[in-house]
């Protein structure tokens, strides 16, 4: 039977090393101060950003909302990126997506401080991990990475198979992986015979938002499973009339594994402590260029 990851167990302990790094720069008189940017009002972007200044404020960063309306321009969503960018005091800048139909996430992105790009999303960024010279890994696959550490997981040389490929996810997790020395395979919705490569991973690690895909005969016996898939499935039972599924079968899985992430508490409670992570980093190195460029 697998033993269950609990990412909120991991998270606490994360944050208090996160307060470790933060005091050095509060002596300094620095306070890490993260820009949130949100178009429009889509519920569960509304959701994820309150979460996201909430965590952060509850370890002393300091949080500046951006709240646009769903009108908003290309023109005018670029300009408050680049005055973000250009702005002293702010260190680290994360657009929600997705953005409102109309607006291009791309082009949005690439206006970012690729300094202050704590999401990893810039182009610049996401070549430098690419080349494996990783400076702002997206906050997901770093969470990944720190599950896997935590747990003591054995990476250099392993068989990982990831599926799904999205520049957010599958693709950065792939690229983290091999600069971890792992032997990558990376699946995505046109792979033949998935379970093919599914069942060859020592670490399978799974991020597609399709619930069931992976069922117990997919797994090698005693692999590690990360599960990062997170749909919103109707359920009238439920209290909230919803519930959150992974793409894992869990219980058919929990007996084959030998580590398992549960959905929800698995991944998830990883993901914005990464961004308060990578804010804290950006912070630093800002902090470190402007003493050498005076
Ligand atoms: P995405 O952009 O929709 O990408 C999904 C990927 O899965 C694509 O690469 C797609 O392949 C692949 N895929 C879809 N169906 C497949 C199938 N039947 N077999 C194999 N591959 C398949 O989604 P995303 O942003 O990467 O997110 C993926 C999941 O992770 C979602 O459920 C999302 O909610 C969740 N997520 C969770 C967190 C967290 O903190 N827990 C954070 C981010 C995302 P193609 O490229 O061929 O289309």
């Amino acid at each position: 039977m697998a033993k269950i990851v609990s990412g909120k167990e991991i998270k606490e302990k994360l944050l208090l090393d996160l307060q470790a790094d933060l005091d050095p720069l509060q002596r300094q008189g620095i306070r890490p101060t993260l820009a949130l940017i949100q178009v429009g009002d889509h519920a569960e972007s509304t959701r994820f950003v309150a979460s996201k200044r909430r965590q952060a404020e509850a370890l002393g960063l300091q949080v500046i909302d951006h709240t646009l309306p769903g009108t908003t321009s290309q023109e005018q969503l670029e300009g408050l990126i680049q005055a973000l960018g250009a702005a002293p005091d702010v260190h680290g800048i994360l657009c929600q997506l997705p953005l409102p139909p109309g607006l291009n996430a791309d082009q949005a992105l690439a206006q970012l401080h690729p300094g202050k790009d704590v999401d990893g999303l810039h182009p610049l960024n996401a070549g430098l991990l690419a080349q494996g010279r990783p400076r702002f890994i997206p906050c997901t696959p770093l969470g990944v990475l720190r599950i896997l550490e935590h747990h003591q997981v054995p990476l250099s040389g392993a068989r990982v198979t990831v599926v799904g490929r999205s520049p957010l996810v599958g693709r950065p997790m792939a690229h983290l992986m091999t600069h971890q020395q792992a032997t990558v395979t990376l699946c995505h919705s046109q792979t033949h015979n998935l379970t093919d490569h599914t069942r060859q991973a020592d670490i399978l690690i799974t991020a597609t938002g399709v619930p069931n895909l992976i069922r117990g005969d997919a797994v090698q016996p005693g692999a590690v499973v990360i599960d990062v898939g997170l749909t919103s499935l109707d359920d009238p039972a439920h209290p909230k009339g919803y519930r959150l599924a992974g793409d894992v079968a869990f219980d058919e899985v929990a007996s084959v594994a030998s580590l398992l992430t549960p959905v929800p508490g698995g991944v998830g409670p990883l993901t914005v402590t990464m961004l308060l992570e990578n804010t804290i980093r950006a912070a630093q190195q800002l902090t470190r260029s402007s003493l050498t460029s005076i």
